[in-house]
């Protein structure tokens, strides 16, 4: 019997790609699986960033480079932060690594310990908590509710500060509620958080992914002195259709970024070399391929948050940002059919799966186990034959 360390029986699998996975196994076999699980654009990467990395590539640009990244890159990274967030740093300041989850992941290794506590608002990206669990520290999860608009408040932030309080992860747009918070509700959280410790993560990965108008805020550029203790997490994965590509980045105080970019040096080395140049053609390119994007996700959203309230049980909120909508499906707990009992958010995902083929994420795994997470980042034929399955799998419920 192999014994595996300790640490790694403090996880569990993303549960987001173990259901991606479990539908394609269940295709494998011939089933129509529609699926709403992945947290990805089904759009192609635009070709003129495709063509930076076909050039890279005829350049034999093939290499490894600076483990913190190309200059190139950390160059566009800046010109990036300045122009959409007004936030200046220099190169000592910009890590890129691969993905934000491996930014996210890194911060958490060389910020956290055990004795630490980490803020975390729910429902949550399913990988905070349990970063956080391997760094030794505590999550803290911060519950909201839709009627909140799945937001946290101020006077909820103060009472959740202790004395062990290292750290607060924000994420605007959020996966999986799709919630957006203005710069005044981003104002009201920073009063409390002014004149304490508390370093603040701000997960910007939906940041262009935005909706009725909603504009993008960062804490940072809201008040100076957090600007100080603010370290942005951001990357190329949803803005440019590039989830394949690997290519996050963090920007914040020196001393974290080194000591980021010395754990990475001793992990995956630099990211990949002709990804970190087609990187640079995202950031500096056209930026034309975003609004389009952005305006096919969000006929897709009024359809499918339409369709699902339309379903006797279900109310879905219009989320403002991301490509997913968390709907509430708690009144259909109690009901049954031929396997059994709906009693949570796992069972109505396994149900869904088994009876109308169709894979959905439990609330459960982001923290609120009264809803379920659809991606829409899919067909519209698909969300509309989708839709009409789950209806019909809900009705045939007794
Ligand atoms: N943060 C959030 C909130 C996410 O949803 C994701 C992707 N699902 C990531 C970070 C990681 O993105 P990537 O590693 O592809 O850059």
């Amino acid at each position: 019997m192999i014994k595996l360390a300790s640490r790694i029986h403090t996880i569990k699998p993303s549960p987001t790609l173990a259901i991606t996975a479990k539908a394609n196994a269940l295709r494998a076999e011939g089933r129509d699986v529609i699926g709403f699980g992945a947290g990805e654009p089904d759009f192609d990467t635009p070709d003129h960033i495709k063509m930076a990395a076909v050039k890279a590539l005829e350049n034999g640009f093939t290499k490894y480079t600076p483990v913190c990244g190309i200059v190139e890159l950390k160059d566009a990274i800046i010109a990036k932060l300045f122009r959409d967030s007004q936030l200046t740093y220099k190169r000592s300041e910009i890590v890129v690594s691969c993905g934000a989850k491996h930014a996210l992941y890194n911060l958490t290794q060389v910020l956290f310990e055990e004795g630490d506590e980490v803020l975390i608002p729910s429902p949550y990206w399913v990988s905070y908590p349990d970063m956080v669990l391997l760094s030794g520290a505590k999550p803290v999860v911060l519950e909201t509710t839709g009627a909140q608009g799945f937001k946290i408040l101020a006077e909820q932030l103060k009472t959740a500060i202790t004395a062990r309080t290292k750290a607060i992860i924000m994420n605007s747009p959020s996966n999986p509620a799709g919630a957006v918070y203005t710069a005044a509700e981003l104002a009201a959280l920073a009063k409390v958080l002014v004149g304490k410790e508390i370093l603040i993560i701000s997960d910007d990965i939906y940041e262009k992914i935005l909706y009725d108008g909603r504009l993008f805020a960062n804490i940072a550029s809201i008040n100076e002195e957090l600007r100080k203790r603010t370290i942005v997490v951001n990357g190329v994965s949803k803005t440019y259709a590039m989830t394949g590509w690997r290519i996050g980045y963090t920007a914040g105080p020196e001393a974290i970024i080194a000591a980021a970019t010395k754990l990475q040096s001793q992990n995956t080395s630099n990211p990949t070399s002709i990804a970190q140049m087609a990187a640079v053609e995202a950031l500096n390119g056209n930026q034309d391929s975003i609004g389009v994007m952005v305006a096919e996700f969000e006929r897709r959203r009024n359809v499918i948050v339409e369709m699902l309230n339309s379903i006797p049980g279900i109310t879905c909120m219009l989320p403002h940002g991301a490509f997913y909508v968390f709907p509430d499906v708690s009144s259909l707990f109690g009901r049954s059919h031929d396997g059994g009992v709906i009693s949570n958010s796992s069972d109505f995902a396994s149900y869904l799966l088994d009876a109308a083929d169709v894979a959905v994420i439990p609330g459960v795994d982001f923290g609120n186990d009264n809803h379920i997470r659809l991606s829409y980042a899919t067909s519209l034929k698909n969300i509309e034959e989708g839709l009409k399955r789950i209806n019909s799998a809900v009705k045939r419920l007794s």
